[in-house]
Parts: structure tokens; C-alpha cells; sequence
């Protein structure tokens, strides 16, 4: 059923009004080409739950989905089809009509959805190809795999969780990922959520790891990066963008995933049969190891790391040692992808660079001033994702393998070596010379360093 509000134009460069912020605890839009403006209808209003702007009439709506809601519509039928996007529009018009649509992954043949199932029995390796489950499942890898995921790890029976409203919360989950982004959309929150659950099964947190720090991993891996642009916080910041003031330019893309998320686990009522002191503090776990994952912080997260490391104190009974090492995981899960095999990772240093020039296509055209590393005149994916495995993946790599030093971080730093030649090779054969580094990189503070947007 869809819930239709008109809401009040929201300038973009304005803080959000906390009256239209407690609709959902967090205020979304619809895609980064819908921020700048993109006359592309179908581009406008996709996303479940999200601000959609309508340049002609500079009418917002926001439009909400639950299934079992009363069905209240503010706008006329006119409106509504006029800023649907193509398929909320057929959505919407099947459902005036009392025509039900089969959930889209029942419209899969028997065979392919063979394969996927196949494919879950070996979720725990490291070569899990997520293009592919993605595929198979029908573009729904996010709600199968981690759906998959918690009764896998007994989630659902021990804590007594209703399965409609997790697999609703999932799907809520997966479409308020911009499928328009080449990287930060929701096969990398599965790709991010399959990393993590490898981690969990590791030794040393598996014997000590409780249900619920198993669930908290898992739904803020799945969470990390909802809603997520396509731009990283710099741009926010100098397009005066209502979540940098919102957020005083702090983690700003961090905090609003977090906030999405909470946003989404209170609507979906999936834990409203435990204690509100329970839910909170969940709420705040979730943010801790969200927020973890900003990558300008890297440095503080990881000398403290090494400290823990060097005077050898880390004690895993400690549920505060416990979560430090949740959060190195999730950071290490977020930028696993040039420790996966060279199949897997060239793909992913294709699509984030693919995101990285879309946002200095948008700088050059509005004279922004472009970002280090969106500019495809003058970068190279070899040169970012060299200085990327130089500065930010081997040093984490380094010391998640002294914490755990197994069979799998062995593998991943093997894949790492081996993808580090093969740029360098590219890199040479570009430039004549293989010793490059992005000075982007070499620049390192947290002004310059890409921020988490771009490379997690
Ligand atoms: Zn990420």
C-alpha cells in the first residue's frame, strides 16, 4: 500500500525541518543525479521512502510503503502518477486495480533460484562472487543473503523474530540503496554483509562472539551505507547540502546511514517485543560501528589497534574489547575488495572509480573545484587503487592478520600482493613507470583522504 504526504518544497541547501525528519528519523533523497536536478523522470522518486523533487513544480512528496497500512493519499491520483517513477507507478496502479504482483524473486525459474540456494551453502568462502548471486537472485542479493545469514546463525529463533517483518525490513533495507550508483549501492552493502559474516567465523571471535553481537555485525554491515549518494562528504560540505549542516560536517555520510538505519528498524517493528532499554541500545551499537567506518578516522582506529596488539591486552571476554573488534571488522569487511580474488576486485576498482568521476563530472560542470581522484582527465584506476591498497588496506590488512592470523587472512593478503602487481603492471604499461603513487595519497589528512564515500 503506499501512504502519499505533500510536504513542503525542501531547498537543498537548507537544514531539514525536524518536523519532516521525525516522519522516518532521517530524510533521504532519491539519487545524486535527482539532488543536481536530472531531468530523467524515471529518475525521480525510485527509492521507497524518499524526498523526490519535481523541478517543473517543486513538489515534494514523500511516500511511504507498508503493507499493512491504511491506505491515505493527499495528493490527487494525477499528481502521483506524474511524479512516480515508472515502476512505483505500475506498483501503485496494480494496486488500485487489486492486481497482486508476485515478490519479484518468485518471478525467477526454478533453476536459477536452484543456483542461488547453491550458491548460500558456501557463503562462508572467500571467493563468494557476489556479482553473480546478485544475478541470480534478480537483483535481491541484500534481503537473500542476509535473510539467509541470521537463520544460518540461529538470529531468528533466539530472538524470537517475526519472519514477515524481517524479510520486510530487508526489502526496505536493499531498496533504499541508490541502484543509480556504480559502487555504493546494495550489492556492495551484501558484498560488506557476506565479508563480515567470513570475520565472524573466525576463531577467535566465533568462540567468544554472543547472538547479539552476531546480530548488531549483521545489521550494520547490511546498513552501513543507506541511502548513500554517490558523493562523498566534501561535496556535501561545499554544496551546502542540508546533511552537513544537519550533521555539522562530522561523519556526515556515516551519521545519515546510521540515522536511515534507525529509521528503518523502528518502522519495520522488528524488535518491538524487546525492551525499549534493549532497543536503544542497540540503536547506539549500531551507530558505533557505523560510524567506525568513516574512513578519515582510519588512523585513530588503527593506532589503537596496534596498541591493543603490541601490549597483547586484548580480552575478548570483554563485551567492550569484543565490540572495538566489531567495529575493525566491519571497517576491514568495508574495504575488503582488493583482498578478493582478482575477478572480484577489478570490478569493484572499476564501478567506485566509475562513481569517483561521476562526482568530478558534476564539479567540472557546476565549477566545484574537483575532488583528488575525480578527475578522469588526469587519474588512472591503477594509480587510485594503488595508492588505495598502499595507504588504507595494507596497513588494516597488516594488523587484522596479527589479531587473527589465519588461513583466510593469509588468503586475503595473498589476493592483495597479487592485485597490487597486476595495477602496478597496468600502471607501468600507462606510464612507462610502476612506481607511482597518487599523491592524493601521499597528501594524507583527513581533508584530503578520500573519504568513506569514495572507497567503502
Ligand atoms: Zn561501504
Amino acid at each position: 500500500m503506499e501512504v502519499c504526504y505533500q510536504l513542503p518544497v525542501l531547498p537543498l541547501d537548507r537544514p531539514v525541518p525536524q518536523h519532516v525528519l521525525s516522519r522516518r528519523g532521517a530524510i533521504s533523497f532519491s539519487s545524486s543525479s535527482a539532488l543536481f536536478g536530472c531531468p530523467n523522470p524515471r529518475q525521480l522518486s525510485q527509492r521507497r521512502g524518499a524526498i523526490s523533487y519535481d523541478s517543473s513544480d517543486q513538489t515534494a512528496l514523500y511516500i511511504r510503503m507498508l503493507a499493512n497500512s491504511e491506505i491515505e493519499v493527499s495528493v490527487s491520483a494525477r499528481n502521483v502518477r506524474r511524479l512516480l517513477s515508472f515502476q512505483r507507478y505500475l506498483r501503485s496502479s496494480r494496486f488500485f486495480r487489486g492486481i497482486t504482483v508476485p515478490n519479484s524473486s518468485n518471478i525467477l525459474d526454478d533453476d536459477y533460484n536452484g543456483q542461488a540456494k547453491c550458491m548460500l551453502e558456501k557463503v562462508g568462502n572467500w571467493n563468494f562472487d557476489i556479482f553473480l548471486f546478485d544475478r541470480l537472485t534478480n537483483g535481491n542479493s541484500l534481503v537473500s543473503l542476509t535473510f539467509h545469514l541470521f537463520n544460518l546463525h540461529g538470529l531468528i529463533e533466539h530472538f524470537q523474530l517475526d519472519t514477515m517483518k524481517l524479510r520486510r525490513f530487508l526489502v526496505m533495507v536493499q531498496e533504499d540503496y541508490h541502484s543509480q550508483n556504480p559502487y555504493h549501492n546494495a550489492v556492495h552493502a551484501a558484498d560488506v554483509t557476506q565479508a563480515m559474516h567470513c570475520y565472524l567465523k573466525e576463531p577467535k571471535l566465533s568462540k567468544s562472539l554472543t547472538p547479539w553481537d552476531v546480530l548488531l555485525s549483521l545489521i550494520a554491515a547490511a546498513t552501513h551505507d543507506l541511502d548513500h549518494p554517490g558523493v562523498n562528504q566534501p561535496f556535501l560540505i561545499k554544496t551546502n547540502h542540508y546533511l552537513a549542516t544537519l550533521y555539522k560536517n562530522t561523519s556526515v555520510l556515516e551519521n545519515h546511514h546510521w540515522r536511515s538505519a534507525v529509521g528503518l528498524l523502528r518502522e519495520s517493528g522488528l524488535f518491538a517485543h524487546m525492551s525499549l532499554e534493549n532497543r536503544q541500545l542497540m540503536e547506539s551499537q549500531i551507530g558505533d560501528l557505523i560510524l567506525a567506518t568513516d574512513i578519515s578516522q582510519q588512523n585513530e582506529y588503527l593506532s589503537m589497534f596496534r596498541s591493543h596488539l603490541d601490549r597483547g591486552d586484548l580480552c575478548l571476554e570483554n563485551p567492550n574489547h569484543r565490540h572495538f573488534i566489531l567495529q575493525m571488522a566491519l571497517k576491514c569487511a568495508d574495504i575488503c575488495n582488493p583482498c578478493r580474488t582478482w575477478e572480484l576486485s577489478k570490478q569493484w576498482s572499476e564501478k567506485v572509480t566509475e562513481e569517483f568521476f561521476h562526482q568530478g563530472d558534476i564539479e567540472k560542470k557546476y565549477h566545484l573545484g574537483v575532488s583528488p581522484l575525480c578527475d578522469r582527465q588526469t587519474e588512472t584506476i591503477a594509480n587510485i587503487q594503488i595508492g588505495f591498497m598502499t595507504y588504507l588496506v595494507e596497513p588494516l590488512f597488516g594488523e587484522w592478520a596479527r589479531f587473527s592470523n589465519t588461513r583466510l587472512s593469509q588468503t586475503m593478503l595473498g589476493h592483495l600482493g597479487l592485485n597490487k602487481a597486476s595495477w602496478k603492471g597496468m600502471q607501468r604499461e600507462q606510464t612507462g613507470s610502476g612506481d607511482d603513487v597518487d599523491p592524493a595519497f601521499e597528501e594524507m589528512d583527513s581533508d584530503i583522504l578520500p573519504q568513506e564515500p569514495r572507497l567503502s
